[in-house]
């Protein structure tokens, strides 16, 4: 550790200077850009200071920007990657379809297939409705459950991800959404009690859990959790809907339901489902999905709810997804990439004990989170949580700490996703090495070290 406090704001400023002196290309992109889009930005995760890289292509594990500069690449599409860039399969299988027509206007054998592996492998799914997005998913996962039950109040965990619509992202407090929504979507913390004393009003029409939020995987049982929210559920007449957006494919083909043995009403699907194209998918229950349905007697004769949407089982997302399931059918794709996220997040804890820099990172599946600060050094070891003094809330992913990392990290050739990372078959054992290093290298940069 260094030994007096080290200076970030001053440290930001000069890797800000040589970054912004390093990638003229991206800058004038960024410049441009500032005319078009709020912050030059066109996702709020994407929002980096001094300015975000320009991505010129991509290939495998890494990507180029428009100055020619290599990185290792953990944004990964924001999760949906796990065969990395530009696999051949799914190339072929997209490029062929584009030829064949993108919108058919109808039904076609693309989309079954793509059902049907979703039915193969997820937990639970009998009929499937897909979207154009997780956020959509979840939007008519909710409507789906308001509809079966006939109540109107939702349940959602503090902090979990469940997309931007109004209902999901309410919690969030983002200006633009009416308060008013707080009366149907409720926040609680993820304790037993506060999930008894809600379902217990008997009004829930379902509640929602993030399998891939750190709340939920550093449970000390995530099974026992997840069955409990099953029984809870079950007993008050509401329905349990698993988010697994980020943990389906990818912490088990059959995501987090297969990997602990409990599976929910209904499952928002989108990321990987569509292999790196837009896409979004709910399957579970078939009189729950038959909400959509145009036959009373399917519906249970409750009354239909409404679900349009133009790209909905898009032919090329189709043709992507069904190539991409096929393959991460096999577990031997998510224990790989298991491995690799194990090794990294191994080797930068060595990284910190090394540099005798307070932190951690941690994360399960092929996921990795950095939190710096505390006053403990973590064990030279994978860790699924957080070392004790520091919390899942605390991430490194704001500040000027934060910035400067990942301005570090560029200029060492590798691509952050914030204060995260996600991982891919494409990530091979030398690029772990070359990350440490660059890990190291960065905390160095900083004054950390
Ligand atoms: N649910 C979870 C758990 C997510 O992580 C995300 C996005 O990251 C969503 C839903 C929303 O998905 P999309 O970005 O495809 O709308």
């Amino acid at each position: 550790m260094a030994t007096s406090a080290p200076d970030l704001q001053g440290a930001l400023e000069r890797l800000s200077a040589e970054f912004t002196s390093s990638h003229p290309r991206s800058f004038a992109h960024h410049t441009a850009a500032l005319a078009r889009f709020p912050n030059a930005v066109t996702h709020d995760s994407r929002y980096t200071v001094p300015f975000n890289l320009s991505i010129d292509h991509a290939q495998g594990a890494y990507k180029w920007d428009v100055d020619g500069q290599r990185y290792i690449d953990f944004v990964t599409g924001h999760g949906s990657l796990i065969l990395g860039h530009g696999h051949p399969a799914i190339v072929e299988a997209v490029t062929t379809q584009a030829a064949r027509g993108t919108h058919v206007g109808g039904n076609h054998e693309l989309e079954l297939a793509w059902a049907d592996a979703v039915c193969r492998i997820v937990p639970g799914a009998e009929m499937v409705r897909f979207t154009s997005s997780g956020t959509e998913a979840v939007m008519m996962a909710i409507r789906m459950a308001r509809g079966f039950t006939g109540r109107t109040r939702v349940v959602q965990f503090a902090g979990h991800f469940h997309g931007w619509s109004d209902i999901a992202f309410g919690a969030a407090g983002s200006a633009g959404i009416p308060t008013s929504l707080r009366d149907i979507a409720t926040v609680i913390q993820p304790q037993a009690d506060a999930i008894e004393a809600e379902l217990a009003k008997d009004d829930v029409a379902a509640l929602i859990v993030e399998t891939s939020h750190p709340s939920f995987f550093t449970q000390d049982d995530p099974a026992a959790f997840l069955q409990h929210l099953r029984d809870t559920t079950q007993q008050h007449g509401a329905l349990l809907i698993v988010d697994e957006v980020v943990s389906g494919f990818r912490w088990a083909p059959g995501g987090a339901q297969e990997k602990y043995g409990v599976h929910g009403d209904l499952t928002t699907l989108a990321k990987i489902l569509a292999g790196g194209l837009p896409g979004g998918a709910v399957t579970g229950r078939a009189d729950v999905i038959s909400m959509v349905s145009f036959d009373a007697a399917a519906r249970g004769d409750r009354p239909k709810i409404g679900h349009p949407g133009t790209y909905n089982g898009n032919p090329l997302s189709a043709a992507a997804g069904s190539s991409c399931l096929d393959i991460v059918a096999d577990p031997a794709v998510q224990r790989r990439a298991d491995a690799s996220a194990a090794a990294l997040r191994a080797g930068m804890n060595a990284a910190l004990r090394d540099a005798n820099v307070p932190g951690c990172v941690y994360g399960d599946s092929s996921m990795f989170r950095i939190t710096l600060g505390g006053s403990d050094l973590p064990p030279a070891t994978d860790l699924r949580g957080p070392i004790a003094g520091l919390s899942i809330e605390r991430e490194t992913l704001v500040g000027p700490l934060g910035q400067a990392l990942n301005v570090a990290m560029m200029q060492n050739g590798v691509a952050l996703f914030g204060s995260r990372g996600i991982m891919s078959i494409a990530h091979e054992d030398a690029d772990v090495q070359y990350t440490v290093q660059a890990f190291s290298n960065s905390l160095q940069a900083i004054g950390l070290a």
